[in-house]
């Protein structure tokens, strides 16, 4: 236990910093500490039931999801209330930031079963598994790379970390005596950090700079990493000048990441940029398909394609409920069929036609306001949210015009509206906690409304 729980909590807590407003930050995690990680459960120990309740209710998600990226298996969150300590301890976060970043840091191993093998193409990412396949190729055969870098971007949960690690075990493979690194932004930033208090800053320069292929997952998490940009960029400079291969992979395209600085963007831009987009149905369904012979299970047509109805937007959340399903099926004892898996999908059937009502009910309960004060005159911070994200979802989700809506939002003028809605569209670029709320609601709406668009 012990050292990687630490390690893994600083990770989550640079990247949450870099999510939330520092104030939330501070009232929520200053005295949060790692307690354990193992098996990807990581536990953490919080010094009273308001904050667990707290921490559990809001960033659950995000916690989850920074872990599970920066340890490359799926982490699931426990958070303990811990009996009271003696007043003369120091501070919990300053502790942790000063005496527990891992002595090493840095690359990762690669996870042997993502393979390009192992990856389903299909339309929505044809280019980005090419490129990946040829970037393999020209660096395990010493051959004049196609493109540098090649920067894959894509949403959450689409095949960006399968991708990237699929060429370095391609590459392994291929050519054993080549050096690959693999590793992410947050890991980047750690063992940076790391060997600058050390003062190994040399043996860090020296490591990134001889290697032949060097894969950065997740560089949206760079944003305001000054420091850590700073040396990404002369290592970049390095390799490239080296003709050494780099691979980079985002949530977003580079012109998209805030936060960065241009000259780090604009290297970025030097190579190929290859998308990956969300699944078709039939690619979801050879994607079950393979996930479920991985598995040495053999699973009913009717069933994936259940499955694959239900679920499109992301894989991750495919696989998930393949799972679930195969896990409830057992635990009933019954055979999977599409019957006896039904309550574990989202539902379907005939659904309602969405109107702003809805939205605001859903709204309303998710920020825990009451209903009214969303058409109300409240300018209290939260209210305030609550209402631009409803006029937001009224927007994007029904045909109303401006002025409709506002006539929807106790008669609110057309320019308020579009105020709101274009304030909500800013906030999303860099607020992933808002973005995760806000594609939460929509799902939720979107799986048991109809939408006429
Ligand atoms: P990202 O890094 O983009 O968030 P991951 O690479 O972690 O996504 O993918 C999430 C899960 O979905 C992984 O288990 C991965 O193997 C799987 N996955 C994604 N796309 C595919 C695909 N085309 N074929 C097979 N598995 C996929
Ligand atoms: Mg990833």
């Amino acid at each position: 236990m012990g050292d990687s729980s630490v390690m893994v909590w600083d990770s989550v807590l640079s990247g949450l910093k870099t999510q939330i407003p520092l104030t939330s930050f501070e009232t929520w995690f200053s005295d949060a500490l790692p307690i354990d990680y193992t098996n990807g459960a990581l536990v953490i120990g919080v010094p009273d039931s308001f904050k667990k309740g707290g921490i559990e209710r809001r960033y659950r998600d995000a916690i989850e999801d920074i872990a599970t990226s920066v340890c490359q298996e799926p982490v699931s969150l426990e958070v303990r209330v811990l009996a009271s300590r003696s007043n003369n301890e120091e501070p919990r976060l300053e502790k942790v930031e000063a005496s527990t970043l891992p002595p090493e840091g840095g690359s990762l191993p690669l996870n042997p079963d993502y393979t390009f093998t192992a990856f389903v193409r299909g339309e929505n990412n044809r280019l980005a598994v090419a490129a990946s396949e040829a970037t393999a190729d020209a660096v395990a055969r010493g051959l004049r790379k196609p493109y540098n870098p090649l920067f894959v971007y894509g949403s959450v949960g689409l095949g960006k970390t399968h991708l990237l690690q699929a060429i370095g075990n391609a590459v392994m493979e291929l050519e054993p005596g080549k050096s690959v690194v693999y590793t992410t932004s947050e890991r980047f930033a750690i063992e940076l950090i790391n060997a600058i208090r050390n003062n190994a800053t040399a043996a860090f320069r020296e490591k990134y700079r001889q290697v032949d292929l060097l894969l950065i997952d997740d560089v949206q998490f760079l944003k305001g990493k000054e420091a850590t940009q700073e040396e990404l960029f002369h290592t970049f400079n390095d390799l490239h000048g080296n003709r050494k291969q780099i691979v980079l992979s985002s949530d977003r395209p580079p012109e998209d990441l805030s936060g960065l600085q241009d000259r780090l963007v604009s290297r970025f831009k030097w190579g190929l940029e290859a998308d990956i987009q969300p699944p078709d149905f039939e690619t979801r369904i050879a994607i079950l398909r393979e996930k479920a012979s991985t598995r040495g299970l053999e699973v009913d047509h009717d069933v994936l394609e259940l499955i694959a109805k239900r679920i499109s937007s992301n894989v991750r959340a495919l696989e998930g409920a393949l799972v679930k399903a195969i896990a409830y099926a057992e635990l009933q004892g019954q055979p999977l069929t599409p019957k006896s898996i039904e309550g574990v999908l989202p539902k379907e059937g005939r659904r309602p036609r969405l109107t702003v009502t809805h939205i605001k009910e859903e709204v309303a309960l998710h920020y825990q306001i009451p209903l009214q004060e969303l058409d109300g005159a409240s300018r209290k911070k939260e209210t305030m949210q609550a209402r631009q994200v409803a006029i937001y979802l009224a927007r994007e989700l029904t045909e109303l015009s401006f002025p409709s809506i506002g006539r929807e939002f106790g008669d609110r003028d057309h320019t308020t509206i579009m105020h709101a809605c274009s304030k909500i569209k800013l906030l999303l670029e860099d607020t992933p906690l808002l973005a995760a709320d806000i594609s939460e609601l929509q799902e939720g709406l979107e799986s048991r409304y109809s939408l006429v668009r």
